[in-house]
């Protein structure tokens, strides 16, 4: 796959594919009918076409592939160490990871590559590639012609962290899986579409993210774990509240409210939170729709929350806001501090 030549002296593009694991790379187990992980090779020989793609192509593997339920941050910290080990070296990157937290993934990446402009997109499958009917083939081959697309000046058109999924690339840190079965698993619900494909790859320009200096790739690897959700439903009980805000150690909660950003309005649950943010734990209000931003000022049901100290996520996707949380606490940010940036947009992830 790799070379060094080309027709007309201009230089081919040059990609890395990062093989993490997924559904894309997985074969069934005869004896019990289960898909498992399963090697590059065996991936890149179900792709004959992508010795069409003139472009210089390498890869590097998890020792191990995995399922991308079973990721870590120590995971994400293993792929942004590929990128910038690599940086230099390639125009761009393609990271194949399952479809369950590949979101997840790239949230956090978006963050933990800062400066980045180069394209790192982030693709797998819903079928295994060895299927007949795999959507991992057009999925691969279409994310590598993405990593290797120009603008009109020569630069990245790309340059941020994308995932790339049948027929859309959404930005990372705005997506969500939202199909378990659709080939169009993914929806950015609260920002367009980077790209449409079809016959063409048809390219949002007004919607990429683009940067107005040169500074160097950054990266960053401490994330703090010691954040969670906190999913509200009608009847929620005081003493598993009261029990999670306990947490040894807790810094950060996503709180996914209703609708517009609301909660209980009960006197004991409003008091809980407060307390806990009296403590320093940082508090963040995203809603439970997949579309729309919070505006915990528009209901009573909302205010009480604001009064009680929970900050607002804005159109945060919630696995963007609890990575994002993980970014801030790791910088050793104090508990204010965290709030400010929680309302900034650091790469895109919410509106400005
Ligand atoms: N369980 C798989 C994974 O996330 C699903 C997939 O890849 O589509 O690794």
């Amino acid at each position: 796959m790799s070379g060094t030549s080309d027709n007309n002296g201009a230089r081919r593009p040059r990609i890395l594919i990062v093989y993490t694991g997924g559904t894309i790379g997985m074969i069934e187990n005869p004896a019990n009918g289960t898909l498992e992980p399963f090697d590059f090779d065996h991936l890149i020989d179900n792709v004959p076409k992508i010795k069409m793609l003139d472009f210089e192509i390498e890869n590097y593997q998890f020792k191990i592939p995995i399922d991308s339920s079973a990721m870590t941050p120590l995971d994400w910290k293993k792929i942004v160490k590929v990128i910038e080990d690599n940086y230099d070296k390639y125009d761009g990157f393609v990271v194949l990871h399952g479809t369950d937290t590949m979101a997840y993934t790239a949230s956090a990446m978006s963050f933990m590559l800062q400066n980045l402009r180069k394209p790192v997109i982030i693709t797998g499958s819903q079928l295994p590639i060895g299927e007949v009917r795999t959507d991992g083939e057009e999925n691969l081959i279409t994310a590598l012609q993405v990593a290797a697309s120009r603008d009109r000046n020569g630069d990245p058109m790309i340059q941020e962290v994308a995932i790339l999924f049948e027929d859309y690339l959404w930005r990372g840190n705005r997506s969500t899986k939202h199909s378990s079965d659709n080939f169009n698993a993914f929806k950015s619900s609260n920002y367009p579409k980077l790209a449409k494909i079809g016959l063409g790859i048809s390219f949002d320009k007004d919607a990429l993210l683009r940067h107005n200096d040169n500074k160097p790739l950054e990266t960053f690897y401490d994330l703090d774990t010691n954040v969670f959700y906190m999913d509200l439903f009608p009847g929620i009980d005081k003493d598993l509240v009261k029990y999670m805000l306990a947490m040894p150690h807790l810094k950060g909660v996503v709180m996914k409210t209703f609708g517009m950003g609301n909660g209980p309005t009960d006197k004991w649950f409003l008091n809980e939170i407060k307390q806990a943010v009296q403590r320093g734990i940082v508090i963040v209000n995203v809603s439970q729709c997949m579309n729309g931003s919070v505006n915990p000022m528009r209901y009573k049901a909302g205010t009480g929350l604001t009064a009680a100290g929970v900050i607002s996520g804005h159109d945060l996707t919630s696995e963007a806001a609890i990575t994002k949380l993980m970014y801030l606490f790791g910088k050793g940010l104090a508990p204010e501090e965290v709030k400010e940036q929680m309302e900034v947009p650091l790469a895109g992830e919410m509106e400005g």
